[in-house]
């Protein structure tokens, strides 16, 4: 099926005991066992169905199925938080003593993570000098667990070549792992160029309303564990935390997510509340229809900053002239998504002038809403970085990012104008006058 019929049927049939036919909300810790036999085989991993809430929950295994389905993978782990999924997805694979390799193009969060905590546990992080595939490569050792990119970069707005990346990391027999959340499933499936794994933000455009936060890994069930045993030794030998099971002789192909469900869910507990669950699942119905508007909505809004003369730059991948816009054609089949970032003229104090003027476009950190967002990723979302560190993840100080949502673009654009206005008053206030390039 496609899309739109697998965002509101997937991984769900009618109940079968109420013939319920909204997904209900199961809101319960555990699961009663038929007898001690019964309660033994679901703990050896033997039987199917459920044990206790902190490992799995029938509600979010309808979100499970239907996000794996929507990015074309095997199967898929809901968590608490899209930072919960991407700590999980490394620590899953990656242990003391071994690194990964990223692009520097990364969600500020992710870079902190990756710089500062991670290696605090032994795993350590190389960010590559940009997101050339041959500048992942030079990176990459015999101690190296994974390749990890934004496909769309938040909020640079690059795009990751996934073939290329894919084919380097399979060439060193290790896999990929790609943050979609930017894109989502709706305009790119990572898993059909080769990644192995893929991890989102439900909080952002899968959720799509600004009410839930929540997160998820997809594994494409194509990677070969066995294959790399030395590299990969917690799918392939017995496992102590689980009484000796081997994930691979257990679960073949699914080895990857059963691994993370029952040491890293269930040991450390980031879990997905089967109440946000429903909301999420609710947003996801829908997410085929909205992706289109803010897709579209981002065009009208990006060519009228583009053709302003207080817009200093505007950094949109639909443009023919943007360095992602080959990627764009190729990933993205010719659309942008509705992350914009733009420098207003007057440098920084322009640029918080027009943030502070800002009406119906909220000031907060969050993206994918149905709602117009703005945020200051200097001052917030990267603020934890250096100022170098903050260019190679796409950031200056002046930099604004927009996450264009799903109201009227007219009207959208309309709060823009009249910000804009207010930005070249203050820059009138600061530099005694017009200063020419207003
Ligand atoms: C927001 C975001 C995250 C973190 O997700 P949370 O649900 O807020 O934990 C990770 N990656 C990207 C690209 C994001 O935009």
């Amino acid at each position: 099926m496609r899309p739109e019929t697998i965002a509101i049927h997937g991984g769900y049939d009618p109940d079968p005991t109420t013939r319920a036919v909204a997904v209900p909300i199961y809101q319960t810790v555990a699961y009663a066992f038929d007898s001690a036999e019964h309660a033994a085989a679901l703990f050896n991993l033997e039987a199917e169905g459920h044990r206790y809430s902190r490992v799995s929950n029938p509600t979010t295994a309808v979100l499970e199925q239907r996000i794996a389905a929507l990015e074309g993978g095997l199967e898929a782990l809901c968590v608490s938080s899209g930072q919960a999924a991407l700590h999980y997805a490394i620590l899953n694979l990656a242990r003391l003593g071994r690194n990964i390799v990223s692009v520097p193009q990364l969600y500020g969060t992710t870079h902190t993570l990756f710089a500062h905590v991670l290696p605090t546990m032994g795993i350590t992080v190389r960010f590559a000098d940009g997101d050339h595939p041959d500048a992942i490569e030079r990176l990459i050792d015999e101690h190296t667990s994974a390749v990890y990119c934004e496909s769309v970069g938040n909020p640079a707005g690059n795009i990751c070549d996934i073939e290329a990346l894919a084919e380097i990391a399979h060439r060193h027999g290790i896999p990929l792992i790609v943050d979609n959340t930017v894109a989502t499933p709706v305009l790119l499936r990572p898993i059909d160029y080769g990644a192995d794994i893929v991890v989102h933000s439900l909080t952002k455009f899968l959720g799509g309303h600004g009410t839930t936060l929540g997160g998820v890994i997809v594994d494409s069930g194509k990677f070969p564990w066995a294959q790399h045993r030395e590299r990969f030794p917690m799918f392939s030998e017995p496992d102590a935390s689980y009484h000796g099971l081997v994930y691979t002789r257990q679960f073949g192909k699914a080895a990857y997510i059963a691994r993370c469900r029952n040491v890293h869910l269930r040991t450390t507990g980031a879990v997905l509340p089967a109440l946000s669950t429903f909301l999420l699942l609710l947003g996801v119905e829908t997410v085929a229809l909205r992706m289109q508007t803010h897709v579209e909505n981002a065009r009208r809004v990006a060519e009228f900053l583009r053709s302003d003369r207080r817009v200093k730059w505007v950094n949109y991948a639909g443009f023919a002239d943007h360095p992602s816009h080959r990627l764009a054609q190729k990933y993205l089949g010719g659309r942008a998504c509705s992350l914009i970032t733009v420098g207003i003229c007057g440098g920084f104090d322009g640029s918080c002038a027009f943030y502070d003027a800002l009406r119906l476009i909220k000031r907060l950190v969050n993206l994918g809403d149905t709602k117009s967002l703005a945020c200051h990723p200097a001052s917030t979302t990267h603020r934890q970085m250096s100022a170098e560190e903050q260019r190679s993840a796409g950031v200056t100080p002046e930099t604004i990012r927009l996450s264009i949502g799903i109201e009227h673009p007219d009207d959208i654009i309309a709060d823009l104008d009249q910000a804009l206005d207010a930005a070249v008053a203050a820059s009138g206030r600061t530099a005694g006058g017009h200063d020419g390039r207003l």
